[in-house]
C-alpha cells in the first residue's frame, strides 16, 4: 500500500495535497476522483454515534441518527473493566460500520485534574495508567471491526473554560507523568488510527502547532503511525500546523487553510516534502477506512441496548451500604422519589450528545424487578427544568416516604450544571435536590440515594441515609441496571475512578483553576487526585479506587517472583482473592507501587496495575501483575528520559488507593549512573556525593565529613551548602582558583567512560 500511496502522492498538484489536508464539509473528508481517493466520515462518539445527516454542528445541538448511547466515560471507567470497555467499543465499530463512519472521535484520555471541568463525563480518570489503559482498550475493540478512532484532546486540555485560548502552563515532569502518560499506552498499545490536536496552548504553542508535542513525542518517541486531526476548528495559522505535524483540518475552513499551505510552500517557507508527507499519513487512513468497510453491515438494536446495560452494571458505585440495607430484600412498599426516575440524566451534553436507540424508565424497571408483591409509589419531588424548591412536591414525596418501608431518591446533577463548554463552580447539587434528600430523611429512616451525575458533588446529607449508590451518566440502558443492582440481582462491582472530596478547597488545583483566563498554571504538578490526596493525607469524602459490594473478598498469598532486580527485568506479582461471601461478585483488585525513599518528590503511591475478577462464593482466583521499569520510574526532566532510583519499592495490593491490605518490598537497582558535571557553582555537598569527590574531599583534609565529625550537624549542612566558589574566595587566598579547576577537572574527567 505504501509504494501506492506514494505513486499517487507523486500525480497529485500543489493544489490537491493542499486540499485534502483540510475537510470536504463538517464530517467528510475530500474525495479526488481522478486518482480514486474517496471521501470518508468522521463523527462523534464517543459513547455512541452522533452521525448528522442534516443540519452539522459541533456543540450537540441539531439532531443525529438513533444509536446505542453507552455509559460515558466517567462511569465506564468505573468498571475498570478492560474487556467491557474494549466490547463496547466493538459495539459502537459495529454500529460506526452500518452507519458508513469512518472514525469515531474518541476516547478522551484528558486527566481530570479538577472535579468542576465540564466535560468531565467524558473522561476516564485522574490517574494516567487507568485512563491509558481503559483508552487503549476502547481503541481496539473498535478498531477491530475496521473503524478507526481519535483518541481527543491531545493534550492538557483540562476544562472548558477558554477552552480554545488558555494556555495550560505545565512543567515538563508533570506533563510526561500525569498528562501525556494518559495518551502514551494508548497511542503505542493500540496505535489508533488518528489522534485529535485540543484547542489550548501548552507552554505557549497552540496544540495544533506544537511540534513537540504532534511530532517529538507523538510520532518520534512512541511512533504513531496514524494522522493527527484538529480539533473542530482548532487550526490556529494552518501551515504553521502543518510544518509542526497537524495533517488533517477539520472541519472545511472554506479553503483557508488550504491556501495558506499552497502559498507557504509557493514562497519556500514549508517544504513540499513535509505536505507530501502529511498527504501520505492522509491516504494511509481514507484507504484502510475503504479496504475495511463491510457492504450490508447490520447490528442488533436490542443486543447493543443489552451491553449497555451489562456496561451500565458493571460502572455503577455502591458508595455506602449502611446495615446492608441493600439489596432491597422483599419489602411491602418502596416511595420511588425524585423526577430522575422518570426522566433519567443518562448522558452528557456537548459534542457527544447523542439520539438513543431507547431509553429506559427507571421507574418503570424497578416496577418490573420488584415483582406484583411490592407497592410502588411515584412522586416527583422536585421540578427538572430550576433549582427552586417545590414545597407541594416535596411535601407530597415526604408523604409517600413516610407511608413505604423504603425510600429510594434519585438525585444529582441536571445537564445545565455540567456539560462540554463550560465548567462547574461548585461541586453542589442543586438545592431542590438537597432539600428532597433531607425532607424524606427527617421522615424515613430506609433511605437510598441513586445518583445520576458525571462528575463528583459534595454530600453534606450523607449521614442522614443509609445507602448511596453512584449511577454517573448511565447510558440509555441505566435504568435495568439500576434496578438489577438495587434488587441484588447482581452485586455492585464498580469502584472510583476519581476522588471524590468532602469539600472543593481540597482539590489540588484549586488555586490554580481555572487560571486568569489567558494562563493557567498546573502548580499542583505531579500531585493530582489520590496522588495528593494519599501524600498529603487529606481525607477524601469516598477515595479513589473505592466501592462497596454486596459480598466479601479476602486477599491472601502475595507473591512476587523476585526481589532484587534491575530496572531493566520484568517482574510478575500474584495475589489470591477469595469471595467469602455468599453471594457472586466481582472484585476490583489493584495494584500500587512506592518509592520507599526517595530523592525527589514522589507520591505516596501510585496505581501500576489493576484486575477486576468474578468470583462464585468460595470460589478463590489468582490475579497477576507484570512490572517492568515504569512500574517504579519517574521521568527525570536532565536525562530527558524515564530513570529509577536504585533503592527499595513497596508493591501495594489494596480495595482502594486507601485501603492497602498486603504489601512486599523489592529492590530495584538502577542501569543508569547520573553522573553530575561539577562547576566552580557546585556545593561541598554535591562533591562529596560524587564518586571520586569524597576521596578528592579527604586529600583535601576535610575530614570532618568522613562521619566522625566533631562538628553539629547543623554545622555540617551549612558547609555542605557552601559552593566551591564561595569557599575559595573566603579561604583569603588558602583555597586558590588553581586548586579549585583542578578538582573540577579531576572530578569531571573521571565521569567520561
Ligand atoms: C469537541 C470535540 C468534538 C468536535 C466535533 C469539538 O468542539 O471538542 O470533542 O469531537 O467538536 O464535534
Amino acid at each position: 500500500m505504501s509504494r501506492i500511496i506514494k505513486e499517487i502522492v507523486k500525480e497529485m498538484t500543489l493544489e490537491e495535497k493542499a486540499g485534502l489536508c483540510s475537510g470536504l464539509d463538517f464530517w467528510n473528508t475530500k474525495a479526488i476522483e481522478r486518482l480514486g481517493i474517496p471521501s470518508i466520515m468522521m463523527t462523534d462518539g464517543p459513547h455512541g454515534l452522533r452521525k448528522q445527516v442534516g443540519d452539522t454542528d459541533h456543540l450537540g445541538i441539531n439532531k443525529s441518527v438513533p444509536s446505542t448511547c453507552f455509559p460515558s466515560a466517567a462511569g465506564l471507567a468505573c468498571s475498570w473493566d478492560k474487556e467491557m470497555v474494549a466490547k463496547v467499543g466493538e459495539a459502537i465499530g459495529e454500529e460506526c460500520q452500518v452507519e458508513n463512519v469512518a472514525i469515531v472521535l474518541g476516547p478522551g484520555a484528558n486527566i481530570k485534574r479538577s472535579p468542576l471541568c465540564g466535560r468531565n463525563f467524558e473522561y476516564f480518570s485522574e490517574d494516567p495508567y487507568l485512563s491509558s489503559h481503559l483508552s487503549a482498550n476502547f481503541i481496539k475493540g473498535v478498531q477491530s471491526q475496521g473503524v478507526g478512532t481519535s483518541l481527543k484532546h491531545f493534550a492538557v486540555n483540562n476544562q472548558e473554560y477558554k477552552r480554545m485560548s488558555i494556555d495550560a502552563v505545565v512543567d515538563e515532569r508533570t506533563l510526561r507523568e500525569i498528562y501525556l502518560a494518559s495518551f502514551e499506552v494508548a497511542v503505542k498499545d493500540a496505535q489508533p488510527w488518528t489522534v485529535m490536536a485540543a484547542y489550548n496552548k501548552v507552554n505557549g504553542d497552540y496544540c495544533s502547532e506544537n511540534e513537540k508535542l504532534l511530532t517529538d513525542i507523538l510520532k518520534g518517541e512512541w511512533g504513531f503511525e496514524g494522522l493527527v486531526v484538529s480539533d473542530w476548528g482548532a487550526v490556529n495559522e494552518r501551515d504553521v500546523g502543518l510544518a509542526a505535524g497537524l495533517e488533517l483540518e477539520m472541519p472545511s475552513s472554506g479553503g483557508m487553510g488550504d491556501n495558506k499551505i499552497i502559498e507557504a510552500v509557493s514562497s519556500g517557507r514549508l517544504s513540499e516534502a513535509v505536505l507530501d508527507q502529511a498527504v501520505e499519513r492522509i491516504l494511509h487512513v481514507v484507504f484502510k477506512a475503504v479496504e475495511n468497510k463491510r457492504q450490508n453491515a447490520v447490528y442488533s438494536k436490542e443486543d447493543h441496548h443489552d451491553l449497555a446495560r451489562e456496561a451500565a452494571k458493571e460502572s455503577m458505585v455502591l458508595l455506602k451500604n449502611e446495615g446492608n440495607i441493600l439489596p432491597i430484600k422483599e419489602v411491602e412498599s418502596i416511595a420511588v422519589i425524585g423526577a430522575f426516575a422518570k426522566s433519567p440524566r443518562y448522558q452528557g451534553g456537548g459534542s457527544s450528545h447523542i439520539n438513543p436507540t431507547k431509553v429506559d424508565n427507571i421507574y418503570e424497571e424497578i416496577a418490573q424487578v420488584a415483582g406484583n408483591q411490592t407497592t410502588l409509589t411515584y412522586s416527583k419531588g422536585y421540578n427538572l427544568e430550576s433549582d427552586e424548591i417545590n414545597e407541594s412536591l416535596i411535601d407530597e414525596a415526604v408523604e409517600a416516604a413516610k407511608q413505604a418501608k423504603v425510600a429510594v431518591i434519585f438525585a444529582g446533577l441536571p445537564e445545565r450544571y455540567e456539560s462540554e463548554g463550560f465548567d462547574r463552580k461548585h461541586l453542589n447539587i442543586p438545592e431542590n435536590h438537597r432539600e428532597l434528600i433531607e425532607a424524606v430523611a427527617e421522615v424515613q429512616s430506609n433511605v437510598i440515594v441513586v445518583l445520576n451525575n458525571g462528575a463528583p458533588i459534595e454530600m453534606p446529607w450523607l449521614e442522614k441515609v443509609k445507602a448511596v449508590l453512584e449511577g454517573y451518566l448511565g447510558g440509555q440502558a441505566l435504568g435495568g441496571a439500576i434496578a438489577d443492582l438495587l434488587f441484588g440481582l447482581a452485586s455492585p462491582s464498580g469502584k472510583l475512578a476519581e476522588t471524590f472530596p468532602k469539600k472543593l478547597v481540597h482539590n489540588p488545583s484549586y488555586l490554580n483553576f481555572p487560571g486568569d483566563g489567558e494562563t493557567v498554571e498546573y502548580r499542583e504538578g505531579i500531585f493530582v487526585g489520590y496522588r495528593h490526596y494519599d501524600t498529603r493525607d487529606v481525607e477524601p469524602l469516598f477515595p479513589f479506587g473505592f466501592g462497596l459490594s454486596y459480598t466479601s473478598f479476602e486477599y491472601s498469598n502475595l507473591h512476587v517472583t523476585k526481589k532484587q532486580i534491575k530496572d531493566n527485568e520484568t517482574i510478575t506479582v500474584s495475589v489470591q482473592v477469595k469471595n467469602t461471601g455468599d453471594m457472586a461478585g466481582k472484585e476490583i483488585v489493584q495494584l500500587y507501587v512506592s518509592d520507599v525513599e526517595s530523592n525527589i518528590p514522589r507520591p505516596l503511591k501510585e496505581l501500576k496495575g489493576f484486575e477486576k475478577v468474578f468470583l462464585r462464593p468460595g470460589e478463590v482466583r489468582t490475579a497477576s501483575f507484570q512490572l517492568d521499569k515504569r512500574a517504579f520510574a519517574y521521568y527525570n526532566v536532565k536525562l530527558k528520559d524515564w530513570h529509577v532510583e536504585t533503592g527499595a519499592f513497596e508493591i501495594l495490593i489494596g480495595k482502594s488507593s486507601r485501603e492497602i491490605l498486603l504489601k512486599e518490598t523489592i529492590n530495584v537497582e538502577s542501569t543508569v549512573t547520573i553522573q553530575k558535571v561539577l562547576t566552580r557553582n557546585s556545593t561541598f555537598g554535591e562533591l562529596i556525593e560524587h564518586p571520586n569527590g569524597a576521596e578528592i574531599m579527604k586529600a583535601m583534609g576535610q575530614a570532618q565529613f568522613d562521619g566522625e565529625s566533631s562538628l553539629g550537624a547543623g554545622m555540617q549542612e551549612m558547609i555542605l551548602g557552601t559552593t566551591l566558589h564561595n569557599a575559595s574566595v573566603m579561604s583569603n587566598g588558602v583555597f586558590t582558583e588553581e586548586m579549585l579547576h583542578g578538582i573540577l577537572q579531576t572530578v569531571n574527567n573521571s565521569n567520561q567512560p
